[in-house]
């Protein structure tokens, strides 16, 4: 079996392709949603999801979240005493996950097929992969998140011939696709993104907007790391609040001084304006790169849990016209294509007719020089050549030729550089080699075939061979600092094993009472004095071990803390 996985910046999903259905996977707490969130448990233990979550405020140095948006780079996260690169808190969140569908199968799962940014760069692919492997896991495919959204709309009325619109906002990135169904074949026409627009960034806004408007009570704004997270939370619950009311109000409790601001939509626009503008231009682009007018989409579909804020929806509508779809859950639906993906993936007759065909988002070149013109001009180095142009279909393989510029010039260095810039450093680096020129030759009488090529992951080969010979050098993308090699990925995969996920059966009773200390937190006086008999109580019920008597407590405390949590009492 083949599960499909959404790993997201704020939430991850698991699905399975299922007697001729996608079906999403409950987690340990029964719900679909895994928030992207990992921290060690006090005894040790790996926690993952919402226990994690609610610990973010509480132990904020043990907890992280975020941390896809740091994907491909070599920043180290800190988690306690320890550092993990991205790839390997991800491989946290993924081996939860794997957990789950093995619950839920009733099998051991070894293959998955995991959905990235169509944006993500190459290094942010393969340490996506790497992430997978860390789980235990196989990846079988990478696959574009907009084209897994697509997938999930397409497979339903596949026959029909049709052009739309992906616009999907999660809580770290962007991606827009332009894709096209005809008779089965769903073809991406072009994608186009921002790997650093979300949710969060229009959390952000508000954060410091709320900052700002309160610095006197906050005297220069500094707050320790659990108060900013109860800020961001309390932040989070009023961007929320504005996806289904007018207006949203904050009262908090900071260093000892009461807090209070409102927010209404207009202020919210008039805030998030610059976001709202870096939005149309992937629109844009990825319209004008399909070379497909607004007026011929058939629908705009969304996806990603951004895509929920009225200011965003008002955006699309006014962009295309109309109203955008939202059928499916905007939460779920990459989720859902992931493991109609999986289904392709293991041939299911359900799925015969259907044939998806993608692109690469973005331009991949090297760097080259260019000669000045007039006679014995010089030659200026640092020129883009793009070998691939962006929303080529994949799988790709394309080559250029280059050349010396020097009388027995003894190499020639290959960059590979991604991105659109004329000039290769305002591009993003993804590697370079070096291959050696006979001798003797004069400048420009020496050269290789450079060929790059572009699998159906999105991830990339460079290839040179030495123009009359048979020499060759490639690329070793991994050796970019943000990538991790083979030989790393098995040596962190031992050290990794000796790190335990907290047992399945006990992940409720610890989310509960991550979530009742985090009330704790929020809360004061003789309503911190209720909550902490109460934590009390469970704890100690918890202790006598006995499975059936926790059951009944669980659901009494679960019950205790819903209605409390829905009392204003909190913030109070
Ligand atoms: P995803 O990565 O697709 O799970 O998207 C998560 C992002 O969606 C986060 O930034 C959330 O704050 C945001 N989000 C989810 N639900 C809502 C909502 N009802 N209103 C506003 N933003 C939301």
């Amino acid at each position: 079996m083949i599960i499909g996985i959404d790993l997201g910046t704020t939430n991850s999903l698991v699905a399975v392709w299922k007697e001729g259905a996608p079906v999403l996977i409950p987690n340990a707490l029964g719900v679909v949603l895994t928030p992207s969130c990992v921290g060690f448990s006090d005894s040790g233990e790996l926690l993952i999801g919402q226990a994690a979550k609610d610990r973010l405020q509480t132990h904020p140095k043990q907890t992280i979240a975020n941390f896809k948006r740091y994907m491909g780079s070599a920043r180290e996260c800190e988690l306690g005493k320890r550092k993990f690169r991205p790839e390997e808190v991800s491989s946290f969140v993924l081996r939860s996950l794997k957990a789950d569908a093995e619950a839920f199968l009733g099998e051991t799962v070894q293959d998955a097929i995991i959905s990235v940014p169509a944006y993500f760069s190459d290094a942010q692919r393969k340490a996506t992969r790497a992430a997978g492997q860390l789980a235990g896991l196989r990846v079988e495919r990478l696959v574009n998140e907009p084209t897994a959204a697509a997938l999930a709309y397409g497979v339903r009325d596949a026959g029909s011939e049709r052009k739309f619109l992906v616009f999907d906002l999660g809580g770290g990135t962007f991606d827009v696709s332009v894709l096209e169904i005809f008779e089965g074949v769903m073809e991406v026409r072009a994608s186009a993104g921002d790997n650093f627009l979300g949710g969060e960034d229009f959390l952000d806004i508000l954060v410091e907007d709320i900052l700002a408007s309160c610095q006197s009570e906050l005297c220069n704004n500094d707050l320790s790391p659990g108060d900013r997270q109860r800020l961001r939370e309390a932040a989070e619950k009023m961007k929320r609040t504005l996806s289904a009311a007018p207006l949203a109000e904050l009262s908090l409790r900071l260093r000892g001084k009461n807090i209070s601001y409102s927010l209404n939509e207009d202020r919210y626009i008039e805030l998030c304006d610059p976001l709202l503008q870096r939005l149309r231009i992937p629109v844009e682009r990825a319209l004008r790169d399909a070379r497909i007018r607004a007026s011929d989409l058939y629908e705009i579909v969304l996806a990603g849990g951004a895509t929920r804020m009225p200011i965003v929806r008002k955006l699309v509508t006014r962009m295309f016209g109309r109203f955008p779809v939202t059928t499916l859950n905007p939460d779920e639906v990459v989720a859902l294509g992931v493991a109609v993906q999986a289904g392709l993936a293991m041939d299911d007759v359900a799925l015969d007719e259907i044939v998806m065909t993608d692109v690469c988002p973005y331009t991949l070149g090297i760097n080259t020089s260019q000669q000045l013109s007039g006679p014995g001009g010089a030659f200026v180095d640092g020129f883009y050549l793009p070998i691939i142009e962006r929303n080529t279909v994949v799988p790709a393989s394309r080559s250029k030729d280059v050349y010396t510029v020097r009388d027995g010039q003894p190499k020639l260095g290959i960059d590979v550089y991604q991105g659109e810039a004329r000039l290769v450093k305002e591009n993003i680096p993804l590697g370079k080699f070096v291959i050696d020129m006979p001798p003797g030759m004069p400048a420009g009488g020496a050269g290789a075939n450079v060929r790059f090529t572009y699998d159906v992951n999105g991830l990339l080969e460079v290839e040179a061979t030495v123009h009359g010979t048979n020499i060759k050098g490639s690329i070793v993308i991994e050796e970019h600092s943000g990538v991790l090699s083979n030989d790393e990925i098995r040596e962190r995969l031992d050290a990794l094993a000796s790190l335990k996920l907290h047992p399945r059966e006990d992940v409720r009773n610890a989310a509960l009472m991550a979530r009742g200390n985090r009330l704790f937190e929020e809360a004061l006086g003789p309503a911190r004095m209720q909550i902490s008999r109460a934590l009390a109580q469970f704890e100690s019920i918890l202790g006598r071990q006995e499975p059936h008597e926790i059951a009944t407590a669980r659901e009494q405390f679960q019950s205790w803390l819903d209605s409390f949590e829905s009392s204003p009492l909190i913030d109070a």
